[in-house]
C-alpha cells in the first residue's frame, strides 16, 4: 500500500499526498481537503470523511450509509475544476468538482460546488444536507465567533 498511487488522481504517491492528511495533517488548502475526501470514499476511510465535515454536523451524519456508498461504489475519477478563496475570517472556500464512480445503477458522474471553512487551522466540510441550526444573530455552528448571518449561511445554499 505504501507505494500506491493517490486516488484522488494527483499521480503522486498516496504517502506524499492524501495518505498525509488521512494520518492526521492537517489539510493546507480547501482543494487538499476535498481530494483526500474523494479519496477516503475509494478507501473505506469513513472516520475521515466524518471528521473533516463541519464539527456540528458530524452527529447528522449517516455513518452506515456512507460506509455503504463507499463499498458499493467503484471509484473512476476525480477532477477539480477550480478552488475559490474567499478570504474573511474565518476562511471560506469554494471547490468545484467532479467525481465519477460506477455502482449497480450504472455510471455516475457528479458536479458540485462544495463550501469549506477553516477553524482553528483545519479546513472543514460544509455538509449541504445537514442544515445548521442557528438563528441569523446566533454565534456561528463552525465555532467561529462571528454571526451566522456572517459567517457560513450565506454558504448553505
Ligand atoms: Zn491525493
Ligand atoms: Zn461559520
Amino acid at each position: 500500500m505504501s507505494s500506491a498511487i493517490c486516488p484522488c488522481g494527483s499521480g503522486n504517491l498516496l504517502t506524499g499526498c492524501c495518505g498525509r492528511y488521512h494520518a492526521g495533517q492537517a489539510a493546507p488548502c480547501a482543494e487538499a481537503l476535498m481530494r483526500s475526501r474523494y479519496s477516503a470514499y475509494v478507501l473505506g476511510l469513513i472516520d475521515y470523511l466524518l471528521d473533516t465535515t463541519l464539527p456540528v454536523q458530524k452527529s447528522s451524519l449517516d455513518r452506515e450509509s456512507i460506509s455503504q456508498w463507499s463499498a458499493q461504489s467503484t471509484w473512476l475519477g476525480l477532477e477539480v475544476e477550480h478552488a475559490e478563496l474567499l478570504g474573511g475570517k474565518p476562511e471560506h472556500a469554494f471547490v468545484t468538482f467532479t467525481a465519477r464512480w460506477h455502482d449497480a445503477a450504472g455510471e455516475h458522474s457528479h458536479r458540485e460546488r462544495s463550501a469549506f471553512v477553516q477553524n482553528q487551522g483545519r479546513w472543514y466540510f460544509i455538509d449541504p444536507t445537514v442544515q445548521l441550526k442557528a438563528g441569523r444573530n446566533d454565534a456561528c455552528p463552525c465555532g467561529s465567533e462571528l454571526k451566522f448571518k456572517k459567517c457560513c449561511s450565506a454558504y448553505m445554499a
